[in-house]
This record gives C-alpha cells, structure tokens and sequence, in this order.
C-alpha cells in the first residue's frame, strides 16, 4: 500500500529558479530576443551560446533587470523582473551574482576589500569585521586565501576572476550568471574557472554562462542553450552536447 502511495505523496517539483515565456526585447529593427522561454532549476548549470550578436548579453542583462523585455514575462526567483519597479530592483539583484569577462574589480582595493566592499553593498548592516571574514571564506573558497591583501594589478587574470568569482557569490545568491568569464584567459585557466563555476552550482546556486568557448563547452557536457538570432533554436541537456557548433546544424 505504501509503496502504491509513494508517487502520490512525492513531494511536487520545485519550482523553476529562472523562467522566462515568451522574452521578447527589440532595438529598433533587431530582435536581440525572440519569444526566448526556457527554465533553470535551482542548482542547475547550463551554457548559453551562440554567435557574436546572437542575443546572449541581452538575455543576462534581461535577467538581471539591467534592461526589460519588449514583451513576455522574466522571473528570477519568484520575483517578476519584466514587471518589476525601480525601487524594487535592488532586491533582484541582491539575488544574482555577476561575473563579467574583464573582471571590473577596483583596483586601488586589495582582493579582499574587493570582495567585501561588494558584500557590504549588497547587505547593507554587515559590520567591517563580518564583511572581512565572510570575504576571507569566500577567497579561500575559490583557492585564493593567500592572495587576500594583493592588489589586482599584482594577480594574473585567471585570478582577478576567482577573486571576481569570490565577489558574486560572497552573499550566497541562489543565481550567479556570467558573460564571457574565460574570454580573456588562456584554455587551461579557463578550465579551472569553469570547473569552479561548476563547483559553486553544486553547492546549490543555480549557474547560467555565456561562452563562445566551445572546446570547454563539449569538454563539461552540461546543459547547453544555442541562441541564434535571438531565437533559442537548441536546448540541450547534459550530457548530450556532442554537435554543438551552431553553423553546422
Ligand atoms: P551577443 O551577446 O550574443 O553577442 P547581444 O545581446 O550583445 O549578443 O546583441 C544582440 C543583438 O542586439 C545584436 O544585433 C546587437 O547589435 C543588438 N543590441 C544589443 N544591445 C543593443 C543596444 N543597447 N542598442 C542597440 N542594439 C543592441
């Protein structure tokens, strides 16, 4: 009896971290998105390619409110991005960690001031101390503890992007997205780092990269996105991202 029961009693699937239906944005004459509607579930990872101009930037900075959809609907952790209101938006982001290609980390602030003066924004009441110890954790969660009091002139790029890396996630966001983070890094340091972005969505964040890096995208074998002209013409899931390149389809 029990066991016939167990299907019913399950409890029901979680919900969607990210959903967008029908994502729509227009500049002018250009569908940078075209009726994009896809879902990531908590903890998920998944790839966003697809040619230069093929609408990646645009869907991130959808995502985080940066801009709003010509139409459709964005949500982002149960709250509604395309129809949220300024005043709101800054709750939005403190949900979304963002990592971006040529790193934006200060440099006149040492690696973990960087991290903390970013934590210390996005919640607002964290004392000097805390912020400093939290930021300490993250750095160390990202390899990176012996180089805390270095400023970024003095790291090679691979780790300005941990200690960027160390700064998206030091509030524990449940989403992290990230726009070209290997863009500037040689094929073995962007390994790594995609490793430990791989790392930080098994620790429960969900993980949304846009890459042009093909030969990691196949080497990973996670869930794949293809934009093409705005349209999402592929949704592959992991494991299953063989063929990938978009031109050859
Ligand atoms: P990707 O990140 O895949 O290279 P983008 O999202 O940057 O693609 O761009 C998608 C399309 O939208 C391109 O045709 C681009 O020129 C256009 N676009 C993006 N941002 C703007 C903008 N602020 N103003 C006008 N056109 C834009």
């Amino acid at each position: 009896m029990a066991s016939a029961r167990a299907g019913a009693l399950r409890s029901p699937a979680l919900p969607a971290l990210v959903e967008l239906i029908g994502a729509t944005r227009r500049y002018g004459d250009v569908v940078a998105a075209d009726e994009v509607s896809l879902a990531l579930r908590p903890g998920e990872f998944a790839f966003l390619v697809g040619p230069s101009g093929a609408g990646k930037t645009t869907l991130l900075r959808l995502i985080n409110r940066e801009i709003r959809p010509t139409s459709g609907e964005i949500w982002v952790d149960g709250l509604p991005a395309h129809a949220l209101p300024d005043r709101r938006v800054a709750e939005l982001r403190r949900r979304v960690g963002v990592v971006f290609q040529d790193y934006k980390l200060l440099p006149r602030l040492t690696a973990v001031e960087n991290v903390a003066f970013a934590l210390q924004v996005s919640e607002l009441g964290v004392s000097d101390d805390e912020a400093r110890d939290r930021s300490l954790d993250a750095l160390e969660a990202v390899g990176l503890a012996d180089k805390a009091d270095a400023f970024p002139h003095q790291l090679s790029g691979g780790q300005q992007q941990r200690v960027a890396i160390a700064r998206a996630v030091v509030s524990q966001p449940p989403l992290l997205i990230a726009d070209e983070p290997t863009g500037n890094l040689d094929l073995e340091t962007a390994w790594q780092v995609m490793k430990l972005l791989e790392q930080i969505s098994r620790y429960g964040a969900t993980v949304l990269i846009a890459t042009h890096n093909l030969e990691i995208v196949r080497r990973m074998q996670r869930r794949v996105l293809t934009l093409v002209s705005g349209r999402l013409v592929r949704d592959q899931p992991a494991g299953r991202t063989g063929r990938l390149a978009w031109a050859s389809s």
